[in-house]
């Protein structure tokens, strides 16, 4: 029995945002109805394997389920999942989807943390990202789960669209603050293959935002939120004291998963494998041959190891090298002495009392020292 994080994948949304790649689709009530019991086989197939302390599900759009779909669903992870040794229960929701009875639902069924896409209160800058909901219907959905006991939620929040002025972000994180939720996402708006705002940059027909804006953006972010109580704790996490999203944390620390739906990817004793993407061939694997693996890899050692960094990185605690030690029997300098020289002599990461993590000069260039571990 191991004890792990599950994810499952419902890849259903009303309407597909400009700047989504997530694996989502806009689909037929009955066609989730199949993709349903297409994912309660797979969760039938772990009982006895496994112990989860965490349990996510996200998408898409979960709260697009009806009541009788969500109650299904849940019910089935109940049954499948030892549900006293969940620990962290998660289901998100956008606000354009959520209703009272769903809410109810979720919380009738164990579910202990919402996270709740809400992107901006603005709704410029929600009708400009193809959001399905407005500022107050956000603010509503929250107060509904705030009425419902929910005393855990996530709110995600998206910063530097074209257009945006640094007041408008400093006006959506004072409102997110005054709600005071228990956990904070800020991500930077990212232009995706394939998406409608990609091709609108392609086609001029909007320009990134400055890029001295964007950083300015972060910055105040990190400020503001820290200020008002929230670690900063992950690159683009923030929490207040004992909040931190264990489930998450499990991807950070680079330690096994297991993912159940449409292009979910697991890792389990260092095999990663991922299912399906599309959700009709997910569907039908699963219903021939109750498999639907598309792809698996053998985690070389070193690689496994490299991985772990550069997720360990994203950390504001860094990694440290006993941790290191124990997993994968050298020590971090073994395999990374000149990329860590390098890096701290540029002041990027600092590499002290055998912890490795990124300095705040190198937070604000994440990306470009994550490259330096691959
Ligand atoms: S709601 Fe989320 S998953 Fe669905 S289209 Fe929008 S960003 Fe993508």
């Amino acid at each position: 029995m191991l004890h792990n994080a599950l994810y499952i994948h419902i890849p259903f949304c009303a309407r597909k945002c400009r700047y989504c790649d997530f694996n989502s689709i806009v689909s037929e009530s009955k066609v989730i109805d199949r993709y349903l019991c297409a994912i309660e086989k797979e969760l039938c197939a772990l009982k006895d394997r496994y112990v989860f302390n965490t349990v996510y599900i996200g998408g898409g759009t979960p709260s697009i389920l009806t009541e009788v779909q969500m109650e299904k669903l849940l019910q089935n992870v109940i049954r499948y999942i030892p549900p006293s040794e969940i620990q962290e229960y998660t289901v998100e929701a956008n606000p354009g989807t959520l209703t009272v009875d769903k809410i109810r639902v979720l919380k009738d069924h164990m579910v202990n943390r919402i996270s709740l896409g809400v992107q901006s209160f603005q709704d410029r800058q929600l009708n400009f990202l193809g959001r399905i909901h407005s500022g107050n219907e956000a603010r509503d959905a929250f107060a509904l789960l705030r009425n419902a006991g929910f005393e855990n939620i996530n709110i995600d929040m998206i910063f530097g669209s074209p257009g945006q002025s640094h007041d408008d972000w400093e006006k959506d994180l004072k409102t997110v603050v005054e709600l005071s939720p228990e956990h904070i996402s800020t991500y930077a708006l990212t232009y995706e293959e394939g998406t409608l705002l990609t091709r609108d940059l392609e086609n001029k027909v909007i320009h990134t935002l400055d890029e001295y804006v964007e950083l300015e953006m972060y910055k105040t972010s990190i400020r503001y939120l820290t200020c008002n109580g929230y670690n900063h704790y992950e690159i683009s996490n923030f929490a207040k004291e004992g909040y931190e999203c264990a489930h998450n944390r499990v991807y950070w620390k680079n330690i096994g998963y297991v993912g159940v739906g449409a292009g979910a990817y697991s890792f389990v004793d260092g095999v990663r494998a991922s299912n399906e993407k599309d959700v009709f061939k997910y569907i039908d694997g699963i219903n021939e041959s109750k498999y639907a693996k598309s792809f698996s890899e053998n985690l070389e050692l070193n690689q496994y190891a490299s991985e772990t960094v550069v997720m360990s990185l994203r950390l504001r605690q860094g990694i440290s090298n006993n941790e290191f030690y124990e997993r994968f029997g050298y020590k971090i300098e073994d395999q990374f002495g000149n990329q860590i020289s390098s890096l701290a002599k540029n002041g990027l990461v600092s590499y002290e009392n055998e912890i490795l993590k990124l300095t705040e000069k190198g937070l604000f260039v994440a990306d470009t020292v994550m490259t330096e571990f691959i």
